[in-house]
């Protein structure tokens, strides 16, 4: 059907690998501009050269989210690439779990900087844009563990659960700018790798068993997207059947 979906500029952080890389590869797909960032700068650029040589339109940046300064010039690139931002996906997260008892401080800071003021970061970025333009849409990648918390989880989940708050004081703030929460459960990515305890990291792999596929959260993302300008998606949790 031609112009069915009308072409968006999308943005996507922490698109070197699982969710952000499904997200970029599935937006590309349907027809979207989209920018890829992430710090693994050789990765994206193989990803963005996928997508161009399958017809699609991608480009990508080196994007640290803990930087402010780094999340502006990611923003800027697209506003002067495409003249507009349309669609923001906060994606960046990390999530190396322990129990508060170890007293991984570095890895607590870690993920307040990069699941919390990155978040933050690309809000700043693109919400003046989005102001001046009077549309918009940021999307948000919270976590089944934005609405519940487990043993060796208390850090990342109070990370998650911000990113609703904020989400949601986000969409009350605003009018014309549309926002979504996409919470994931079990979803197969390198996440688990960066949980450095190696009992709980052998835990959660087992748990990983059940896990979906990033195009399934991609999707969820994409479906999001299409609706209307007056419709906004402002939540959604897409687990796998057989997570409890
Ligand atoms: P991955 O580890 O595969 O992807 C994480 C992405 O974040 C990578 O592209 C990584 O890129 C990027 N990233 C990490 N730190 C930074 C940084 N400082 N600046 C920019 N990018 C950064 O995991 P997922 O795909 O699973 O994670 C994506 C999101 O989904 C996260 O927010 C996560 O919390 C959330 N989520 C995942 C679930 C799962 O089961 N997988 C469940 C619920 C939520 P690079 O290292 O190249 O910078």
């Amino acid at each position: 059907i031609p112009n069915a979906v009308p072409r968006k500029v999308i943005l996507v952080t922490g698109a070197s690998s699982g969710i952000g890389e499904a997200t970029a590869r599935h937006l590309a797909a349907s027809g979207h501009q989209v920018l890829l960032g992430a710090r693994r700068v050789d990765r994206i650029a193989v990803i963005a050269k996928e997508i161009l040589d399958a017809g699609g339109e991608a480009s990508f940046q080196e994007l640290d989210v803990t930087s402010l300064d780094s999340v502006r010039a990611f923003a800027n690139t697209a506003a002067k690439r495409y003249g507009r931002i349309d669609v923001l996906v906060n994606n960046a997260g990390i999530m190396p779990l322990s129990m508060l008892e170890e007293l991984r401080v570095n890895e607590w800071d870690r993920m307040i900087d990069v699941n919390l003021r990155g978040v933050l970061h690309g809000i700043a970025a693109v919400l003046p844009v989005m102001r001046e333009q009077k549309a918009g849409h940021i999307v948000n990648i919270a976590s089944t563990s934005a609405y519940r918390v487990d043993p060796t989880a208390a850090v990342y989940c109070a990370t998650k659960f911000a990113v609703r708050a904020i989400s949601e004081g986000l969409r009350q703030e605003n009018t014309d700018i549309r926002v979504t929460v996409v919470s994931p459960g079990l979803t197969r990515s390198e996440l688990v790798d960066g949980i450095a305890n190696p009992q709980v990291q052998a835990a959660v792999r087992e748990m990983m068993g059940l896990a979906i596929s990033p195009e399934a959260i991609a999707q969820a993302i994409g479906f999001a997207i299409s609706q209307p300008a007056d419709v906004d998606v402002s939540e959604l949790i897409i687990r796998p059947t057989a997570q409890r």
